[in-house]
């Protein structure tokens, strides 16, 4: 490791400030110290003396005579007087008293001591406090040595006691098994070894955002009652180049001393991305040093010791194949949306932080957010408690339960915002058109609340619907069902007022992407068959997809797209022709009461 230069600078300005307060106490402070002090004395004081046999020394420099007289105690003290040139008896009265006569009175201390005053003790004073502040510098940088900040200062976490266990994260049922046995293989590798059974180097946790990786890899270290070194990917990548290979380096000298460990790499797609093959542009050569590094270390290190690598990503698609080798990331541990029964299990392990009220079930709100993450339904909990304080209740009602879900998914009520009546008016039709198409087609999900209530997220008003059991498959027929909802509002518009507005531009979005889908990527085209069209890039963010087919099929696709949400939209048109009182009705209820509740729209639609 090179040195860096710009770690001498403290040493220097420290070494600047000693010498300067050095001069500084030898000019103003030390002679006066060191030098006695000479009082001023009379002429006839200093006979008194004479005669009192208390003056030892005398000398006369320059007009003036010093003397020293002993005090009460013994002590020389200097005086100095004036001369009387005609005290011609002086000599000889100082002579008979047995004064000394000196040429010099040494008012000043030896020589030496005043070297081991003015220079020594200072000296020693000012290399004691170096070494406190260095010691304290130090404590306060994690015990890297603040002269050697040039070396990789891998900030080591070891969170045996995160807090968190495998009862804190609900679900994830497999996960938690895979993890188990790296945690038990680490409580006793000994075990393991004499089946000859050989654990994976390292895992990876792959999953969409929120689903509680980070979560997983914290109560494994809970668990594991072994050493745990976390780090994330982003701060391998950063401040100098070469330190983010230093730090792997360092990460892994540490691991390997401390084994059997665990360490935890999150984020680690942010160093783990695939390596370009050249390009003019060279790649990152940083990351791509930092991810040699961890390549080879490893392969270097010897499984059986006990060192465990998790690694935790949301971009599985982008990490470098090399990293997914055998014996290195060679087991992939999903962690996926919760079903169901796994939100149901999550807001019950968030409910138990929160007081609720008696009985309160939670099973609607589990059903209420399909495809929710853990993250998502942990907010959840958190806003209806947030919802019950500012109520002025003492626990979490089912009201605010269903406000937060609400709240989450579509953003606060916007409560200021100033809408016209015929606005409203427009948006009342459009959210019962939605949900007057639902309701009309057998097989769709049963509305639970049509609101007109704008949220921050720009939703001017939103139709729900709950699936009644979960559902994995998506039939034809559910699609299709699915797009003449979502073109409801829209027809619905075009049939009462003679004009469509912008309000449907989110329907627009959400139709034309399970459209293409469609044809692209299920396979539930008419011209198509069961060809891939379109590969999925992230499967975990958002789902970006690359087309992968020839501009004139690329051309036939958009126009099979426009042929199926053209069906739909006409299908949706004729439901609700066929059905237009009770879509002005509906509609003038909602207006009306501007939150209606499933039950509420299926009693007038029954009536
Ligand atoms: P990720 O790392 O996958 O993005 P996190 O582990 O950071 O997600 O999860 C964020 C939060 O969501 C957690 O702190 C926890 O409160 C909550 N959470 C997520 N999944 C679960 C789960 N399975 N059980 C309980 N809580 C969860
Ligand atoms: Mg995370
Ligand atoms: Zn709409």
């Amino acid at each position: 490791m090179k040195e860096q230069p710009s770690q001498k600078r403290p040493l220097i300005y420290y070494g600047g400030i000693v010498v300067i307060a050095m001069l500084l106490l030898n000019i103003f402070v030390f002679p006066a110290i060191l030098q006695p002090r000479v009082h001023e004395a009379t002429y006839d004081q200093f006979v008194k003396l004479v005669d009192e046999g208390k003056v030892t020394h005398v000398s006369y420099e320059e007009n003036m005579m010093v003397f020293a007289a002993a005090d009460e105690e013994g002590r020389p003290v200097f005086y100095k007087t004036g001369v009387w040139p005609w005290d011609e008896k002086l000599t000889q009265r100082l002579l008979d008293e047995g004064v000394k006569f000196a040429s010099v009175i040494p008012t000043q201390a030896s020589p030496l001591m005043s070297f081991l005053i003015s220079f020594v003790l200072p000296m020693a004073f000012f290399f004691l406090m170096g070494r406190l502040l260095m010691r304290s510098l130090n404590k306060k940088m994690g015990g890297a040595n603040a002269l050697q900040l040039g070396k990789a200062n891998a900030k080591i976490y070891i969170e045996a006691q995160t807090g968190k266990t495998f009862q804190d994260v609900a679900g994830q049922d497999e996960a938690k098994e895979a993890l188990w046995e790296i945690v038990d293989f680490l409580h006793d590798p000994g075990r393991y070894g004499e089946i000859g059974a050989k654990l994976p180097k390292g895992a990876l946790l792959v999953g969409p955002p929120g689903t509680g990786k980070t979560l997983l890899a914290k109560a494994v270290a809970g668990e594991a009652k072994v050493p745990f070194f976390s780090i994330s990917g982003s701060e391998f990548v950063e401040m100098f180049v070469g330190m983010g290979a230093a730090k792997v380096r360092d990460l892994f000298k540490q691991a390997n001393e401390k084994a059997p460990c665990i360490v935890f790499i999150d984020e680690i797609d942010t160093i783990g991305k695939r390596r370009d093959n050249g390009g003019i542009s060279g790649g990152n050569d940083e990351r791509e040093q930092t991810l040699n590094q961890l390549l080879s270390e490893m392969d270097g290190f010897d499984g059986k010791k006990g060192v465990v690598i998790l690694a935790a990503t949301n971009r599985p698609e982008i990490l470098d194949p090399a990293l997914l080798r055998p014996g290195r990331f060679d087991r992939r541990i999903p962690v996926e949306l919760p079903d169901l029964q796994g939100r149901l299990a999550i807001l019950k392990v968030h409910a138990k932080h929160v007081k609720m009220e008696e009985n309160l079930d939670l099973t609607p709100i589990a059903r209420a957010t399909s495809g929710a993450s853990g993250a998502e339904l942990a907010n959840i909990i958190n806003e209806a408690a947030l919802r019950a304080v500012k109520m002025g209740r003492k626990a979490i009602a089912r009201e605010d339960l269903e406000e937060s879900v609400e709240t989450v998914i579509a953003g606060y009520q916007r409560k200021g915002a100033v809408i016209s009546d015929q606005e409203k008016k427009i948006i009342a039709y459009h959210e019962i058109g939605h949900a007057l198409v639902a309701a009309r087609q057998k097989g769709s999900a049963p509305v639970t609340k049509i609101t007109i209530i704008p949220r921050t997220s720009g939703a001017l008003g939103y139709t729900m619907q709950v699936e009644e059991d979960e559902r994995v498959l998506l039939s034809r027929e559910d699609a299709m069902r699915r797009l003449s909802t979502l073109t409801g509002g829209r027809a619905a518009e075009e049939l009462v007022f003679g004009q469509i507005t912008s309000g449907a531009a989110n329907d627009i979005e959400k139709i034309t992407r399970l459209a293409r889908a469609m044809v692209t990527r299920y396979g539930m085209s008419s011209q198509f068959d069961m060809m891939a069209l379109e590969t999925v890039s992230n499967q975990y963010l958002g789902g970006d997809t690359a087309l992968a087919c020839s501009p004139e099929t690329a051309a036939r696709i958009d126009q099979e797209v426009k042929e199926i949400i053209q069906s739909a939209h006409q299908m949706a048109r004729d439901i609700l022709a066929a059905d237009q009182e009770k879509l002005h009705r509906l509609a003038s209820f909602l207006l009306e009461k501007e939150t209606i509740t499933g039950e509420e729209f299926m009693a007038i639609l029954e009536a």
